[in-house]
């Protein structure tokens, strides 16, 4: 018996783990001390009344013999996946919905996609990036190239004619630095895939977040993307599921590698090895796309952007250099006075009771830079800008 050796190249997830050392540490010694927290990820407004009402309509509904409902397709109700064929539409995005497939996330989905690809295949993976890119790959044992997000480039890398791999992540608007790529730039990206044959997993977990009409929501937007692209999105953070979980991949049945679909190799994965999302989510999820749904979701994520308005201009009054905020969740500074990440986060906390998350844990191109987070509740938002604003460079 031998384990997968790919587990044992892991690097250990100490970043979270790290951070919150650091703070249990500083609270035991100054206690009256109050602390904010500007670093993590999850959603702080509660679930949309429709979708609330939704869900609680399907679990009355599971509790009458004449309604209750047991396993339901894998790939997800069709109610959920044909009312996400009609958001993309009003995207101007024709899909069917045998190409959407319902997950609980798009963690998992993000993860589980690398079933269908051979272990030989070079990913291409951008730095700074989302963490479970890198690892899901580690523990599949494939070769992983890096291509460098930098001030220069925005932190959008773009192709270059001589690059090489077989898969590509694209994460737009990215976490962790609230990049957004133009619909030009994404159509560098398809192209180069198109020329290769190389399948891009595109990240649309902030699509919500999108304001600017000119700024793609969906690969899909850019010509040819449907012969070279999944898309893998969440409800996480466009309507407060990160404890609902559900999400949903696109896979078009134009995309086919080597004579085959992958839209039929993902649909015979995911029938062999997922269950499929509870009734009752999947009717919450189908809320969130009627158009109450919409209106309150976006509420929500205005919030949020509002908050990031507030980052962003204390960022700019102090005239430190950052990228994200405006489409985004998420902002990504360079951290002042030359100090590394870890130094900036030290700094922060000691010397004004602020938490965030320092960019070196998503790469080696983070160190350096620090990544605040919109998710925040307004009044804490306030607060950390206030102390902020006497920052001392
Ligand atoms: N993709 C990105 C870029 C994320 O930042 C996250 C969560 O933070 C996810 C995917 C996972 O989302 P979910 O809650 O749907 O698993």
């Amino acid at each position: 018996m031998k384990i997968n050796p790919g587990f044992l190249n892991l690097k250990d997830r100490y970043l979270f783990a790290l951070i919150g050392q650091k703070v249990r540490e500083y609270t035991a010694q100054n206690p009256s001390q109050e602390i904010i927290r500007l670093g993590i990820g999850d959603v702080t407004l509660p679930l949309s009344p429709v979708v609330v009402a939704a869900m609680e309509q399907a679990a009355e509904e599971m509790g009458r013999a004449e309604t209750f409902r047991g396993y339901g397709d894998e790939q997800g109700y069709p109610f959920l996946r044909q009312a996400i064929c009609r958001y993309y539409a009003g995207k101007g995005v024709n899909l069917t919905d045998t190409e959407v497939f319902i997950s609980d996330g798009a963690k998992s989905d993000l993860g589980n996609i690398l079933d269908i690809f051979a272990a030989e295949n070079t990913v291409l993976i951008q730095d700074p990036a989302y963490p479970v890119y890198v690892d899901t790959n580690i523990m599949a044992g494939r070769q992983i190239k890096f291509l460098a997000g930098t001030v220069q480039n925005d932190f959008l890398p773009l192709p270059s004619p001589d690059l090489e791999a077989d898969l590509v992540y694209i994460c737009s608007p990215n976490n962790p630095t609230g990049a957004v790529y133009s619909r030009e730039q994404l159509q560098q990206w398809v192209d180069w895939a198109l020329d290769r044959e190389a399948v891009i997993l595109f990240d649309s977990a902030y699509e919500a977040f999108i304001q600017d009409p000119e700024l793609p929501t969906s690969i899909y937007e850019v010509e040819g993307a449907k012969r070279c692209a999944v898309e893998i999105c969440s409800l996480s953070k466009t309507a407060g599921f990160t404890g609902v979980r559900c999400g949903y991949t696109v896979v078009p049945h134009e995309l086919v590698r080597e004579g085959v679909a992958l839209n039929e190799l993902w649909f015979r994965r995911q029938t062999t090895k997922f269950n499929g999302v509870s009734y009752i989510v999947q009717r919450g999820a189908e809320a969130v796309f009627t158009p109450e749904g919409l209106q309150q979701t976006r509420e929500s994520i205005q919030y949020y952007l509002e908050n990031a308005r507030l980052i962003s201009s204390a960022l700019e009054e102090l005239g430190l250099w950052f990228t994200g905020g405006r489409n985004a969740p998420y902002i990504w500074l360079q951290c002042p006075g030359g100090m590394g990440s870890w130094e900036f986060f030290d700094y922060l906390l000691h010397q004004y009771g602020i938490v965030g998350t320092p960019g070196a844990g998503f790469g080696q191109q983070g160190e350096g830079f620090f990544r605040l987070t919109a998710f925040g509740r307004r009044e804490d938002v306030l607060r950390a800008l206030e102390r902020l604003v006497t920052l001392s460079l």
